[in-house]
């Protein structure tokens, strides 16, 4: 392999600015996939993905591309991630590259993810330059973006591509770029091998995969590899690459970026931004920048028909197969029985997981409101963590609770900025810093807890901001704050499920709206339903939800049979979300009321 041929890319873009659809685009370009072949957007591959558009699983194909110069050259796109949730897993993704395509929406400009993923590939030291994509809409304004790309971010944009992947314009002129201006990966084939695992995910046929960048050294099938944060070793069984479809080639060389196939029996085991080397013939040190990663927000999953269990078990340990940064444990709660604790990277994250449960797995669900990790400090000097508001003791007057703090950069036009502020102060928030980048453009920075950020931050952000506010954050630290749980009692019972920790300054403000939303949503029964909050023995808020007058059924007294079968069927569809407390039916809106307060 002349290494001198080879280009390592990522494309990085604010969602929705084109990422996927150019990747596309350069996969046909360069025959990788025929027209008739390319399912639109191959990069995408779950359906889930590309219903929402945003890549989970980054994907990696090598093209052939015969340039200008005359000369073949072979292309490793590196996909990666598109989300908040996945910062980690870009990053290691972006150290595999030399170079990364920016693409700006020209209608658009700069965003906050664009930024943050800028700044990923910047630490990597990666040659960055801009393609300009949407220019075939009306409200594209090349100039203005081009000046905010190199006003904002500091890279030269004079000769940016103006690109339409819709359409196809600029292709050619991306592939030359990315010829021209990434150079070449340097490594020695003949030394150790240190190769970086940038991605693994398990095959049912063929267990997992992993996909690896290597700088130094030579693997090939049947060598004996080492992965360096375990120390474990395995035999390479297949080594190859995505062309786009999985083909075996003999060996992978510096500079190379390929798959292995290793009999590694859990994805646990294959963690990404670890170094493989040769078991008989190690590199000294592992790469840097490895990480474990953890799962930061929790919420309880549970069957409404309790008969899933099982199966709610099972789909979890499948989805778990494929995904090493998702976990759960079983959990019992007086008011919705069996079920599972769930830890996730994100939000993002988390509505992931749960769509795949019900969606893949015709799993009916009550998913309680997402809460952070806290840490618990006793008065013996124990330290420990809890991730639901079942667990939280009582303290005594020298014990207290710490949250996770995180930094936002939230990216605005300036008209907002008063909004988003106020917002942020309702928050918790503690201002850091507020930098106008352009004129019109400011980057507010806000030290916020995360428990609120899980609350309603993002969807009050986009509507305060009328959609132009984008969002990225990374974790901080744990801070000591005064926080209280909050429980929702029902005619006298504590319902465990709708418990949560919330700061105490909140505390009495959510817990009225809490009661007034649940009377909304709880219909009327038989009997009279009292809501009540409450910290401790105290009774901060309550409603009540009169007994019903007469039964639904009394109004199609001697109305046609199909028109009462009709509200029968439009009741038993109701029902499928409520779960019985007690003896009140409660729909699962009611498990997230806590989510939408104000
Ligand atoms: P990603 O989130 O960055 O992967 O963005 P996608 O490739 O999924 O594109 C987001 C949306 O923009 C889709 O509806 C695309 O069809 C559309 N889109 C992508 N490129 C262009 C373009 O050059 N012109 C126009 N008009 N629309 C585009
Ligand atoms: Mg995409």
């Amino acid at each position: 392999m002349d290494i001198s041929k080879i280009r390592n890319f990522s494309i990085i873009a604010h969602i929705d600015h084109g990422k996927s659809t150019l990747a596309d685009r350069l996969l046909e370009y360069t025959g990788a996939l025929t027209a008739r072949e390319m399912q639109s957007q191959f990069l995408d591959k779950m359906d889930l993905e590309r219903e929402r558009g945003i890549t989970i699983k980054a994907q990696t194909v090598r093209l052939n591309y015969t340039a200008d110069d005359g000369n073949t050259y072979i292309l490793n796109l590196i996909d990666t991630p598109g989300h908040v949730d996945f910062t980690y897993e870009v990053s290691r993704s972006l150290a595999a590259c030399e170079g990364g395509l920016l693409v700006v929406d020209a209608s658009q400009g700069v965003e906050a993810q664009t930024l943050a993923n800028v700044y990923l590939a910047l630490d990597n030291d990666l040659e960055v330059f801009p393609v300009l994509n949407k220019i075939d809409l009306p409200a594209a304004e090349p100039e203005r973006v081009k000046h905010e790309i190199e006003e904002i971010i500091g890279i030269d944009a004079h000769d940016a591509v103006m690109a339409s992947a819709k359409e196809g314009i600029g292709t050619r002129e991306i592939l030359e770029q990315i010829v021209r201006k990434i150079p070449a990966p340097q490594g020695d084939a003949a030394a150790p091998l240190k190769a970086l695992l940038f991605d693994s995910w398990y095959d049912q046929y063929q267990g997992v995969i992993i996909l690896v960048r290597l700088f130094e050294g030579t693997l090939k099938k049947g060598d004996k590899i080492q992965l360096m944060s375990t120390n474990k070793a395995y035999e390479a069984l297949k080594v190859g690459v995505f062309a786009p479809v999985m083909v075996e080639v003999p060996e992978l060389t510096a500079g190379e970026v390929g798959f292995v196939i290793a009999g590694i029996k859990d994805v646990a085991d294959a963690k990404v931004g670890d170094t493989v080397t040769l078991l008989h013939r190690q590199c000294t040190e592992m790469l840097g920048g490895f990480k474990e990663v953890k799962p930061m927000v929790f919420s309880g999953l549970y069957p409404i028909d309790t008969a899933q269990y099982e199966q709610l078990r099972d789909a979890l340990a499948k989805l778990k197969l494929n995904d090493s940064s998702f976990s759960f444990e079983p959990e019992t709660s007086v008011a919705l029985g069996f079920g599972f604790r769930c830890g996730f990277l994100g939000l993002l994250h988390m509505e992931i997981i749960q769509e795949r449960l019900e969606r893949e797995f015709g799993l009916d669900l009550i998913t309680t409101a997402p809460t952070v990790v806290y840490r618990v400090h006793r008065m013996s000097g124990e330290v420990y963590s809890i991730q639901s508001a079942n667990q939280m003791p009582e303290l005594q007057s020298t014990e207290y609770l710490e949250e996770p703090f995180i930094l936002a950069h939230i990216h605005v036009p300036n008209d907002f900025v008063g909004g988003v502020l106020a917002l942020c102060e309702d928050k918790r928030g503690v201002q850091r810093e507020i930098k106008y980048l352009t004129p019109t453009r400011v980057m507010i920075i806000y030290e916020l807890p995360l428990n609120e950020i899980v609350l309603d931050f993002y969807d009050r952000l986009k509507s305060i901001t009328k959609g132009y506010a984008s969002l990225d954050y990374e974790h901080l630290e744990y801070r000591r704050s005064d926080l209280v749980r909050m429980n929702v009692l029902i005619n006298g019972e504590v319902v465990d499920a709708l418990s949560l920790i919330l700061h105490r300054d909140k505390a009495y403000f959510r817990g009225r709206d809490l009661v007034s939303k649940m009377k909304e949503l709880i219909s009327r029964q038989m009997f009279e339903v009292a809501i009540q909050a409450a910290i401790g023995s105290k009774i901060i808020a309550r409603e009540t939800v009169k007994a019903m007058r007469k039964d639904v059924l009394a109004k199609c007294y001697g109305g046609d049979i199909t028109r009462k079968r009709k509200l029968l069927e439009k009741q038993k569809e109701g029902k499928k979300r409520m779960k019985n407390v007690g003896n009140v039916e409660l729909p699962q809106e009611a498990f997230l009321a806590i989510l939408k307060v104000d």
